[in-house]
């Protein structure tokens, strides 16, 4: 239990079927592929971390398959002998050898916290500083259905108590059509339930221009990321100009993009994901130089399975600016729970375990089920 040098490390591509498609704006997926990375300690604690891209590589280059191949290859030997809790060192380390890849790395960084986590008895988030909260909202991810059967979706989770707002992909249709679709369940559920929406960086300054004023007039109360990740000047143009919050979320990636939005005024909110940064160490100080600038952080998702909802979750309650709520969601879309116990969503909200590491076991039986071969 003691000895805390990592002996071992492996990795294991499982596909989770999803209850249904779910659908970007470049791409949709019927099922989700995640990267399970297992950290093992001479002293037989064992830590699980999740490497997972929402629906392949189209958001940020990476996929579970170049994951394993960085993993296995390139991250493996640095971590071999050393100690679980010479985090900092370690991802140094890995950053000499290995640029960018920051899935690959959160997937990896996550594993170590689990490892340490278990053998000093506690949960994660005592290593992250303690619980700034216990719970975090939950928005709920609306299909790209007509309009009349999604706003029926959408009031039957709000009767059932389940989420209270809603988040609509946008993007992967011709703009006037889209915004038309998205003004209609907007308008449908203005007064009693709150409408995001996320273009995935699929607009142009002129369409952005041209359509957003449109949905902020149809009560749409915030826009992500509307135009492509580096055009920063952009997305402080349109926050500017615009009555609601614009969230960056593929300018976002590192504590140093994180400085540049604030100091640019360029998002009103940070999605700040535990995949997309880096890990969770990257996501607490982008949510503090978030709060340092007086801009709220959104628990954002890649559609994790439980255990990277786990730790996403972990970050989500531990970091003080994280006030915007959350989209940790992921398992709610699929079809296995793959987990011993499954986590506690009730009243809107995902609860934090208590338990040591990320909280969560995963379930052999279902790893097996679904592990590729
Ligand atoms: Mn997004």
């Amino acid at each position: 239990m003691n000895d805390l040098r990592i002996d071992r490390v492996e990795t294991v591509v499982a596909d989770i079927p999803l209850r249904r498609p779910h659908r970007f704006a470049r791409a949709a997926m019927a099922a989700q592929p995640v990267l399970y990375v297992f950290v093992r300690t001479a002293g037989g604690v064992t830590g699980t971390g999740e490497g997972v891209v929402p629906a392949g590589p189209w958001w940020g280059g990476e996929s579970v398959e170049t994951m394993q191949v960085i993993i296995d290859r390139y991250v493996a030997p640095i971590l071999l002998g050393r100690r679980v809790d010479d985090l900092h060192a370690i991802r140094r380390d890995i950053d000499d050898v290995v640029a960018a890849n920051l899935f690959a790395k959160a997937a990896v960084e996550v594993a170590l916290h689990d490892a340490w986590a278990r053998a000093l008895g506690v949960p994660v988030h005592t290593l992250l500083g303690g619980l700034a909260r216990t719970s975090v909202p939950v928005t709920w991810a609306l299909g790209t259905e007509p309009a009349p059967v999604v706003v029926e979706e959408a009031l039957g989770k709000l009767d059932a108590g389940l989420h209270h707002s809603f988040k609509l992909k946008m993007g992967a249709h011709d703009p006037s059509a889209d915004v038309a679709r998205v003004c209609a369940i907007a308008e449908k559920l203005s007064g009693v339930a709150g409408v995001r929406v996320d273009l995935n960086a699929r607009w142009d300054r002129l369409t952005a221009l041209t359509h957003l004023p449109k949905l902020a007039d149809a009560g749409v109360e915030l826009v992500e990321q509307p135009v492509p990740g580096d055009d920063v000047e952009t997305l402080a143009e349109l926050n500017a100009r615009l009555p609601i919050p614009v969230m960056a979320d593929e300018s976002l990636r590192t504590p140093a993009d994180a400085l540049r939005l604030a100091s640019r005024r360029a998002a009103d909110v940070f999605a700040v994901k535990t995949t997309k940064c880096g890990g969770l160490q990257a996501s607490m100080e982008i949510a503090a130089i978030g709060a340092a600038a007086g801009i709220p952080s959104h628990g954002a998702t890649s559609i994790e399975s439980p255990i990277g909802t786990a730790a996403s979750l972990q970050f989500a309650c531990a970091a003080p600016g994280v006030t915007w709520g959350s989209e940790l969601f992921g398992p709610l879309l699929m079809a296995e729970e793959m987990l011993v116990e499954p986590l506690h969503y009730a009243d809107g909200h995902l609860h934090v375990p208590s338990g040591p590491g990320l909280g969560v076991e995963l379930d052999p039986a279902q790893l097996r089920a679904f592990r590729r071969d």
